[in-house]
């Protein structure tokens, strides 16, 4: 009998992620530190091994820790206050002065509001597309216990053909550069190597073609992802027009910065050439539903997503932010699969196994974090998400694939577990003080509407007495 620390037996349904995409009834994990050391049948890993902490997997799917492929957590506080709008109101009128507004303290709750959903939806690492409080996102991240890839938030164009930065985000492209790089001289591999940083090029037409490719020359040395929101409005695609003269992705092809550590954002507006462009630098793509279709942006009417995974780019899926409303991965597994199938006129786009592979798998490859997250197998981090199905969401149950993505919400999250640590066991967070958070949320929001200066456009259309 060889000692562990963990084991997760008696699973009904555990599905690996592996290269046979492997799921076992009755099975069982064995976690020694942060590491799985074997993945089976229960009697098989109770027979080898013995642990210092038993958790039962019974009435549970267990899954590797979901990864959100792009999620603001400065956004967290925004729920609200940016319905029914298109690309160029929600940025430049609502959510960039909204985020101007945070404080660093705000930024810190925000990401710590971030981080406990995450955990009760049973994601277990994020990548943050960039903020003004970075150190704030893996400060809350690291409490929280799970994992996260981090950014300075980069921008040198203060007016650009698609509208003008708040003062506060002005930059010169020097300072955007040195900043962006510190944050990840700071951080990356930062808290036993649960925190990862990455640039950020934010927005690609609020940006020089002289910081983006010493952006990525700066990623290219140390190692790192960079990314950026491109294609996703018209109006993005337009002012790329007007300023560049191409579409965004052929005018970062033309400045020579695609690659594999490139991730962009959206990709929803693509011209002929660029899903050609995506596949042979072999750039990673997040694809967001619920902010697409909450501000119709256009991206599944106008995507190629099925497409693009077809020619075998790596295409994650991204809850992107509290703004439109949800933040639950595996909703939003089922609106991305559901909103092609309905536009496509096509029930066979999009299934449940690609969607899963999406969340799991292609996350990781978007994060850079393959080799250590993504799947259930030996050698790989203990990020584990067990999922309760003792709950009206999840029966009946004759394929745990189909309700994961087609029933479940991210809430029947149940136990959590992150680098071989519980960070929530049946529905309790350890990690940190979810309901002092909640109250401290509930002080502070509205300080932070009247700093944003949105209270006229966000309250309540009905009489409130
Ligand atoms: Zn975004």
């Amino acid at each position: 009998m060889r000692d562990v620390d963990l084991i997760v037996h008696g699973v009904d349904w555990l599905i690996t992620m592996d290269s046979d995409r492997r799921i076992y009834r009755d099975g069982a994990l064995a976690v020694a530190g942060d590491i799985i050391v074997e993945v089976g049948k229960s009697d098989a890993i109770m027979q080898r091994y013995q642990a210092k902490r038993l958790l039962s997997g019974h009435r549970t799917v267990v899954l590797p820790g979901l990864v959100d492929g792009h999620l603001h957590s400065s956004f967290q506080m925004s729920r609200g206050l940016a319905d029914d709008v298109g690309s160029q109101e929600f940025l430049f009128g609502r959510m960039y002065p909204y985020e101007a507004a945070l404080s660093s303290e705000d930024s810190y709750l925000s990401a710590l509001l971030c981080a406990v959903n995450c955990i009760r939806h049973g994601v277990t690492c994020f990548i943050d597309p960039g903020n003004y409080h970075p150190e704030q996102t893996a400060k809350a991240v690291a409490e929280a216990g799970i994992r996260a890839v981090v950014a300075k938030s980069s921008m040198d164009i203060a007016h650009s053909s698609f509208g003008t930065l708040p003062p506060r985000f002005q930059e010169t492209t020097e300072s955007a550069l040195t900043t962006g790089l510190d944050v990840v001289k700071q951080f990356h591999n930062s808290h036993n190597g649960r925190i990862r940083a990455s640039l950020s090029f934010r927005g690609v037409n609020n940006c020089t073609d002289d910081l983006i490719q010493k952006m990525k020359e700066c990623a290219d040395q140390a190692g790192v992802l960079i990314q950026a929101h491109a294609c996703f409005a018209k109006e993005t695609r337009d002012a790329s027009m007007r300023q560049h003269g191409l579409p965004e992705i052929e005018r970062l092809h033309s400045i020579g910065v695609l690659g594999s550590n490139l991730l962009l954002v959206h990709c929803g507006w693509l011209s002929p050439k660029e899903p050609e462009l995506l596949r042979e630098f072999d750039v990673k793509v997040v694809a967001c539903a619920s902010s697409s279709l909450h501000n119709a942006y256009g991206n599944i009417l106008m995507g190629s997503i099925p497409e693009l995974l077809e020619m075998g780019v790596a295409v994650s899926v991204g809850s992107d932010h509290a703004c439109s409303g949800i933040v639950d991965l595996p909703t939003e597994m089922f609106m991305l699969s559901s909103a092609y199938k309905e536009v496509r006129l096509d029930p066979k786009v999009l299934p449940p196994e690609r969607l899963l592979e999406m969340a799991t798998l292609n996350g990781a490859a978007c994060a850079l974090w393959q080799n250590e997250i993504g799947s259930l197998e030996a050698g790989k981090k203990a990020d584990i998400s067990l999922f309760s199905t003792d709950s009206s969401d999840w029966l009946p149950l004759y394929n745990p694939v189909s309700n994961m993505v087609y029933s479940a919400p991210g809430a029947t999250a149940s136990t959590v577990i992150v680098a071989g640590a519980v960070v929530m066991e049946k529905g309790k967070i350890s990690t940190v003080d979810e309901q002092a958070i909640y109250e401290a949320v509930l002080e502070r929001q509205p300080h932070i509407l009247e700093a944003t200066g949105l209270t006229a456009s966000v309250a309540p259309k009905w009489p409130v007495i």
